[in-house]
């Protein structure tokens, strides 16, 4: 993140809507989610995108344990004995905490070992697995009226005053309870109240302005300044955005700002005071919270200075990635936390077995520094009293984990812990030292297989910002760009861009303005008389964004692409189709051989629009067999296609295009969430075809 700062050439203008679609402030179909979204709406982590729509049958444990807690839920609306309802919670609980392969444990039917797995809850976690459905939990799903599950959502209603309102005054859905309250029925009901009613109101009308997650580029344009004063206050010695904003994921629910300052109080009033705060929902001696007039909200942590790499690593990563990141330390005899890195302990066991281990590896030497270090634990336990509630929740997990420990270390012996001096870490860099780790940089933070890369020494060498030279799809007035050929030219000038492609809407884009063939043929040759002219440092190639039509034709004939530089093709219309029909339409397109780019693979809109349904592995193929490089599309809205393609997609052989679709000039900078993304994608600089210099970017035009 700190590279978008020293490399920003211009402030970021005001981003305008994007083109295809001018959405008319609709909400996303909330019930086309899965309810795992509609439960946690406030609260997403990265693991409970829902990875299962993105790659079908590979369902992880954690989307498995997702849909049990949301088994648990629904039950507990149905009213169901708590008994079956916990049993749901535990399960869902210990596959979280699994650690080996959920596949192999069902392949070698040894589901039913796992503590709280009864035949029951197996056979419907082995359904899940291998067909990545549940009939009892849609069945389940469909009985209950899903406002019920909704209302979920609503601070001070749990299950039992939801079914209370259900079944007393036939309320279904949150429209329903609103007018309830408005007539005053629900402060009447036994165990309600005035008080309750009021709460519920309040609640209903924070849901629709809260409850969403935020795009990546909205939220950083709102951490950047606080991150910034916050740097700039003379108590403060570090301060870092953390979270889903740092780890750049495409939409981010909350920020979240971990500081190490030598005095709290004048940290906390100017966070709690600044321009913009709705509210101010917490206020404490080490934390405070605040709510934006946007909806997005901030949380502030404060800690001591040689806590600060651990609280940053912690509250970076996501689950996924914390709880591999402990196991890794659990095995090395270490308990890493968000205050530390320190020998494990709880029950005895594991402290005795470092010992043993050590003393088995002769090294007495590190049995000393143990025993010094688990003072340093209990006194910085001792100095983070604050945490207390946090504290307690991590420390059972620790010890859940070490009790798991136990049984692996007896079959790891030749592991040799070592115990790192917690003080001595002060960056990241050195955290994931301690752990022979080298550095993993936080877009890859997701538990995806980066700590097996990192400790196998095949971490990519992530692209950079500065890698690029150009881009491909930006749009200018010819369509419905809101610059000139001439102002979009300069501003990528201004930039430093070698090259930029334009590549204005086609004819069958009627609302964009699309360019007729005559119209697209004159716009060839005002950008030859560009570049000959020299005018602008920055090289013009020619292209258009085609639109692939209904039936996988493209929009211009043969001879009229054959005097583009190159072809950006991309669905605007026609989204409704099967699955079928939207990928075999793509690949004929792709097929053409005139096609350079596949432009926004799903045309998703983030928190807008769900994509049309297409079958990624069979257009990734086909990429690759037409020789099609596939966008990056970097607007901040698409993102598209997803960064968890990528890894694989490339590893297959297809190249990346990051382009900004930039229908403005200011626009240009969304470069920065397109390479945001190609990271988390595991995309090297090799791999995107606008990090080529620009001789290399035409000859690569011509012979492709
Ligand atoms: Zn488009
Ligand atoms: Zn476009």
């Amino acid at each position: 993140m700190t590279k978008f700062r020293s490399t920003e050439r211009h402030p970021p203008t005001a981003i305008s809507k994007p083109f295809c679609i001018r959405p008319k402030n609709v909400l996303f179909s909330y019930f086309s989610r899965p309810l795992r979204f509609r439960l946690q709406l406030c609260s997403l982590r990265t693991s409970d995108l829902s990875l299962s729509a993105l790659f079908p049958f590979t369902v992880t444990k954690n989307e498995i344990a997702d849909i049990l807690t949301d088994i648990a839920v629904l039950l507990e609306l149905k009213g169901e004995n708590p008994f079956k309802t916990r049993a749901y919670q535990t399960g869902a609980r210990a596959l979280e905490s699994l650690e080996e392969d959920l596949g192999t444990i069902i392949a070698e039917a040894r589901l039913q070992e796992i503590k709280g797995v009864g035949e029951a809850l197996a056979k419907k976690i082995i359904e899940l697995h291998t067909t990545g459905k549940l009939r009892f939990y849609e069945e389940l799903k469909a009985s209950i009226p899903p406002g019920l599950v909704e209302m979920l959502e609503i601070p001070g209603l749990g299950a039992k005053k939801i079914i209370a309102l259900h079944q007393k005054l036939g309320i279904t859905t949150i429209p329903e309870l609103a007018k309830a309250c408005a007539d005053g029925l629900v402060a009447g009901l036994t165990g309600f109240g005035e008080k309750t009613q009021d709460k519920i109101v309040a609640g209903i009308k924070n849901r629709e302005s809260y409850g969403r997650r935020h795009i990546w580029w909205d939220a950083f344009a709102v951490a950047e300044p606080i991150l910034a004063g916050l740097r700039a206050l003379s108590a403060v010695q570090r301060a870092e955005h953390a979270g889903s904003l740092r780890r750049g994921m495409e939409t981010v629910g909350d920020l979240d700002f971990i500081v190490a300052a030598t005095e709290v109080v004048p940290v906390v009033e100017w966070f709690t005071t600044r321009g913009g705060i709705k509210e101010v929902t917490a206020k404490g001696d080490t934390k405070a919270s605040v709510r934006y007039e946007s909806g997005l909200q901030a949380d502030l942590r404060i800690v001591p200075l040689e806590q600060f790499a651990f609280a940053l690593h912690h509250f970076t990563g996501s689950k996924d990635h914390n709880v591999q990141m402990r196991q890794r330390a659990l095995a090395r005899g270490l308990s890493l936390s968000e205050w530390g890195l320190v020998p494990a302990e709880g029950e005895g066991t594991v402290k005795d077995k470092v010992v043993q281990l050590n003393v088995g590896a002769a090294d007495s030497a590190k049995s000393a520094s143990s025993a010094t270090n688990t003072e340093q634990a209990k006194s910085s336990n001792g100095a983070s009293k604050l945490e207390t509630n946090a504290g307690v929740a991590k420390d059972t997990s620790a010890a859940s984990e070490v009790a798991k420990l136990q049984s692996k270390a007896s079959t790891r012996s030749s592991v040799v812990p070592k115990v790192s001096d917690h003080r001595k870490i002060a960056s990241e860099a050195e955290l994931f030292a301690a752990l022979d780790l080298p550095f993993i940089a936080p877009e890859l933070r997701e538990g995806l297989g980066e700590i097996e890369a990192a400790e196998g020494g095949y971490l990519p060498k992530l692209i950079e910002h500065t890698d690029l030279r150009g881009a491909f799809h930006n749009h200018t007035t010819a369509s419905d760009g809101r610059n000139t050929l001439n102002e979009m030219i300069g501003a990528a000038d201004a930039l430093g861009w070698e090259y930029i492609g334009i590549a204005d809407h086609s004819k069958a884009s009627f609302q964009a303005n699309g360019l007729s063939e005559e119209r697209l043929l004159q716009q060839v040759a005002d950008i030859q008389k560009l570049n000959t002219s020299q005018r602008f440092k920055t090289h013009v190639f020619a292209g258009s964004e085609c639109d692939i039509l209904a039936d996988g034709r493209l929009d211009y004939d043969d001879s009229t692409l054959a005097k583009l530089d190159y072809v950006v093709a991309s669905v605007h219309n026609a989204f409704a189709q099967s699955e079928a029909d939207m990928t075999s339409r793509i690949i004929r397109a792709m097929e053409s051989g005139r096609v350079t780019i596949l432009g926004h693979l799903t045309g998703r809109l983030l928190q807008r629009r769900e994509g049309y349904p297409v079958n990624t592995a069979k257009i990734v193929d086909a990429a690759i067999a037409n020789r099609v490089v596939i966008e990056l599309n970097a607007s901040p809205w698409r993102l598209d296609m997803d960064w968890r393609h990528w890894r694989r997609a490339a590893e297959r052989g297809v190249l990346c295009a990051i382009n900004p679709d930039a229908h403005e000039m200011g626009s240009l900078d969304f470069m920065r969430t397109g390479v945001n993304v190609a990271r988390k994608g595991w995309l090297t600089r090799e791999l995107v075809i606008n990090t080529k210099p620009l001789a290399e970017m035409k000859e690569w035009l011509v012979k492709r």
